[in-house]
């Protein structure tokens, strides 16, 4: 497992909700909070280590140290939005790039945990803003899509760099060409439980 860079299918991907909590999961969980950490991040979504499951974790501390920071998120609804907010995000799938977003200031979020016991958070400031991160990557939506039309144009060349070395790794055999990647994804989507007969 690997953060996958941009413009990896898997970060345009609308992943798919988890159907069971099982060591499988707790095992991808683990996985991810290590790979978080090594490259300094405080939010880690499934999307961006190739999963289409609706799943993400987070420290704000960034610290591996501090356990009970880590929050991790199944299955996240955002129920309220209030207010808005800017300020400078940055993502582990765009390494060394920032820009700023707007977001709503204030948010409530319902989501279920590892012991798939339901919960409910009202969040602001860092974690609001992360937590809208996060959940985005979720639906596939990248926080250079949520950019001003200022920033965007500033922001294009570096992101046309990350678009290039993408293709080149893939014409060098590194990734997968995206026909075949998104063909992984859909094997890849938690499929619900068959109905049964009768
Ligand atoms: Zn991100």
């Amino acid at each position: 497992m690997d953060i996958l860079p941009y413009p990896h299918p898997a970060l345009h991907w609308k992943s798919k909700p988890i159907q069971e909590i099982n060591a499988d999961l707790r095992k991808v969980v683990a996985e991810m909070f290590e790979l978080m950490y090594a490259a300094n991040g405080i939010g880690l979504a499934a999307n961006q280590v190739g999963l289409p499951y609706r799943l993400f974790i987070l420290n704000l501390s960034s610290d591996p140290a501090l356990k009970d920071e880590e929050i991790v998120f199944i299955n996240p609804d955002i129920l309220k939005r209030k207010g808005s907010t800017e300020g400078e995000e940055g993502c582990l799938s765009f390494p060394g790039m920032y820009g700023p977003v707007k977001r709503a200031a204030k948010i409530e979020i319902e989501a279920f945990d590892l012991d798939g016991s339901c919960f409910e958070y009202s969040l602001d400031d860092l974690a609001a803003r992360a937590v809208q991160h996060e959940s985005d990557h979720l639906d596939g939506v990248l926080f250079i899509d949520r950019l001003s039309e200022t920033a965007r144009r500033e922001l294009d060349p570096v992101i046309n760099d990350f678009e290039s070395q993408f293709r080149r790794w893939q014409a060098e055999g590194r990734f997968a060409s995206d026909d075949v990647i998104k063909s992984q994804l859909l094997q890849l989507e938690p499929k619900p439980p068959a109905a049964s007969n009768g």
